[in-house]
């Protein structure tokens, strides 16, 4: 296979795949050679994978193509049949290393699958590795990695984004056809946004999070990273749904979320969100944005600019309350039942302190320290519980738009990709690239990110999308629209030149 073919096939996206098995115009075994040679391209530019499953999805692909679904059933084939996708290493898989990107959890093998790996085994999906990230998910550059920084695609001097910088440039890359990961405060949109794909955060409890290590579980959620909206709405088929095994998991009927690729948004009513269009906006973002805001109204959608006051107060309130879940969730790492453990330590609290101080990043620490301290006694009442009082006005101030409002909209991140290293060393700074993603978390409503151009310099520039709790509808009704509207279609195809 040529060049061409190569690079045509790794950029398709997974609905496009799917045609292809169903026409056999292509193997499934010819589509994972194509991935796994992508992987082995890219991987030594941009270190997108922790682990990388090769030999098992080469083999798992050659059985495909003898099986008896794609033989005899052509029309009954599944819409991840054979398809390449990589997972973050926050969810568990079983037998296959989970290591949340910390040394702490280097060696940690599951014994079981995440509820959304299951789902997607239903589907005979590949799984082409463990995708690398942000150390517990914890960061917005993926530079907070104990197996070192992932690279952006569109330039290698960059960040892609965090915490799942990985899955995201993976998608750019073509080094797998979508991608799962996670969203806490805006993993998977502003790397989404970063990296020019698209990336989905549903409602809080519609994906089960069974499996997802946890970070911050009143705000977690699983989603899909995908080239395009539509592959977006055929992952959010599979993994939605209720589970018994995690109990913030909803109970509803799920929709078919593809019936909701329309592309028609006349009449739709749009809020540009002002408190997110805040000064840290670059001029090239803004810009970016109020054109699509154009298209919006020329396809007949009324648009106007809202203001949400408590927003102002979004960052600081998920500064107190995320930390605060982390400093809970992360006391099990104690050397005695996961990973690692420092093994010269002579006491049980010495080994303890040892294990915590040589096993978790520096990052990782901070988050313990300032959740640590928000929950102390004398300290709760001034900050954790004054941060619930003021995400409960959050949600309120999201209700009252969504009286008025289909969607809001806002840019994903206030900059493209920045230089590696240039945050490093100044945590607010970092911090600020989550301000328009972090209150869909606080309120547990869903949004997306779309590409919506490229910066002079040649860098994505992401659009966020935003409706209210369990209205996907809306999300992939303007996405899709806004979407085929904005066109975007370019790769980072240097990478394999
Ligand atoms: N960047 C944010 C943080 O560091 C969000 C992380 C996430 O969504 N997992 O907390």
């Amino acid at each position: 296979m040529g060049n061409n073919n190569f690079l045509e096939i790794i950029f398709l996206p997974a609905h496009k795949l799917n045609n292809l098995i169903q026409e056999k115009k292509l193997k499934v075994s010819e589509i994972a050679k194509c991935y796994f040679d992508a992987i082995e391209k890219s991987q030594q530019k941009l270190n997108l994978y922790i682990t990388i499953c090769k030999e098992q999805g080469l083999n798992f692909a050659k059985i495909l193509d003898e099986s008896p679904d794609y033989l005899d059933d052509l029309s009954n084939i599944k819409p991840f049949f054979g398809i390449p996708i990589a997972i973050k290493d926050n969810i568990c898989t079983k037998g296959i290393t989970t290591t949340c990107a910390s040394k702490i959890l280097q060696n940690y093998i599951p014994i079981y699958n995440a509820t959304v790996i299951e789902r997607l085994n239903a589907q005979s999906y590949i799984l082409t590795g463990k995708a690398n990230m942000d150390e517990f998910a914890m960061g917005s550059s993926n530079e907070n990695s104990f197996f070192g920084p992932v690279k952006n695609p569109w330039d290698i001097n960059c960040v892609p984004g965090g915490s799942s910088g990985g899955p995201a440039a993976i998608i750019a890359s073509g080094a797998a056809a979508c991608a799962l990961g996670s969203d806490t405060g805006g993993s998977i949109r502003q790397p989404a946004s970063l990296c020019g794909v698209v990336g989905l955060k549903p409602t809080y409890g519609l994906v089960s999070r069974y499996g997802l290590v946890a970070f911050a579980s009143s705000l977690d959620q699983i989603g899909p990273i995908t080239r395009d909206v539509k592959d977006a709405a055929r992952l959010l088929n599979v993994i939605a749904g209720w589970d018994e095994n995690d109990s913030t998991s909803i109970n509803l009927k799920m929709p078919d979320y593809e019936e909701f690729l329309k592309d028609d948004i006349k009449n739709f009513k749009i809020g540009i969100v002002k408190e997110l269009m805040v000064k840290e906006v670059a001029p090239e973002v803004r810009e970016s944005i109020n054109k699509v805001v154009s298209l919006a109204e020329q396809m007949g959608a009324y648009v106007e600019e809202i203001s949400l006051p408590s927003l102002e107060y979004a960052l600081s309130v998920y500064y107190i309350i995320a930390p605060s879940e982390a400093s809970s969730n992360l006391s099990r790492y104690d050397g005695v039942r996961y990973g690692f453990r420092n093994t010269s330590a002579k006491t049980l609290r010495e080994m303890y302190k040892k294990t915590r101080a040589g096993g978790f990043g520096d990052e990782v620490k901070r988050r313990i320290m300032i959740g640590t301290y928000c929950l102390s006694s004398g300290y709760y009442d001034a900050y954790y519980e004054k941060a619930q009082r003021v995400r409960t006005k959050i949600i309120n101030d999201f209700k009252s738009a969504f009286k008025k409002y289909d969607i809001l909209i806002s840019p994903t991140s206030p900059t493209t990709a920045f230089k590696m290293g240039e945050k490093l060393d100044n945590p607010l700074m970092m911090y600020l690239s989550d301000i328009c993603t972090i209150p869909a978390n606080l309120a547990g409503i869903p949004a997306i990110s779309i590409p919506a151009g490229l910066s002079k310099s040649g860098l994505p520039i992401g659009l966020q999308i935003i409706a209210d709790s369990l209205r996907e509808d809306n999300v992939f009704r303007a996405a899709y629209s806004l979407e085929k509207a904005i066109g975007f279609s370019k790769n980072p195809i240097g990478l394999y030149e």
